[in-house]
């Protein structure tokens, strides 16, 4: 049997709150549902195995991205669509990942820290201006917006699935996925 699926690394990247898992979940059904090989890699879940134990001190936030990316390249230089979804607030590991990775679409998820803080999806930000959490990016922590991302998802201004088409269209503007996928939305 062929396999002529060229592996992708597609990195979601943006504050708590910004929609990265959103966009993701839905990209991931568009994707399955054409037959693609998928993998998902998200921040929540992998903090409670990959990468238990560690931290938000930058040295410890770079280490969770370089492990996610170690997996992630690992899996998409196999042929299999990776979808990362995580904060990964700084820009230099993020750059690192893409460059050991090479076949790396970042999409930089925005929403500014106001629209993030009043949808508090998980709660966090109060917890975070309370003090209940500490290093919480955005609140007293950095994040680093992506200087030059392949996509970059408005989430304020546009809708779901104006973000979804956005990120199908230019996979397959890269050549990751056959037109069809893209269009047949
Ligand atoms: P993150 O994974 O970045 O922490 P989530 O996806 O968990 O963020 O939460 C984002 C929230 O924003 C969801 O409640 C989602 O319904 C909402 N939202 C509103 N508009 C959009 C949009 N255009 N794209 C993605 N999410 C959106």
């Amino acid at each position: 049997m062929t396999n002529d699926q060229r592996g992708v690394t597609i990195w979601f990247t943006g504050l708590s709150g910004a929609g990265k898992t959103t966009i993701r979940m839905a990209v991931e059904q568009v994707l399955r549902a054409q037959g693609n090989k998928v993998e998902v890699l998200d921040g929540d879940i992998v903090r409670q195995n990959l990468t238990h134990g560690l931290g938000f001190s930058k040295e410890d936030r770079d280490e969770n991205i370089r492990r996610i990316g170690f997996v992630a390249h690992l899996l998409s230089r196999n042929g299999v669509i990776v979808l990362v979804s995580a904060i990964s607030p700084y820009r230099q590991i993020r750059d690192e990942v893409r460059q050991r990775i090479g076949d790396f679409v970042e999409v930089y998820v925005n929403a500014p820290l106001a629209v993030c803080e009043q949808r508090d999806v998980k709660g966090l930000y109060k917890k975070a201006r309370a003090g209940e959490i500490k290093q919480f990016t955005g609140i007293d922590d950095p994040y680093e917006p992506p200087l030059n991302p392949e996509i970059e998802c408005k989430t304020d201004e546009e809708t779901l699935e104006e973000s979804v088409a956005k990120v199908l269209g230019r996979l397959e503007q890269l050549g990751y996925i056959p037109a069809s996928v893209a269009t047949n939305l």
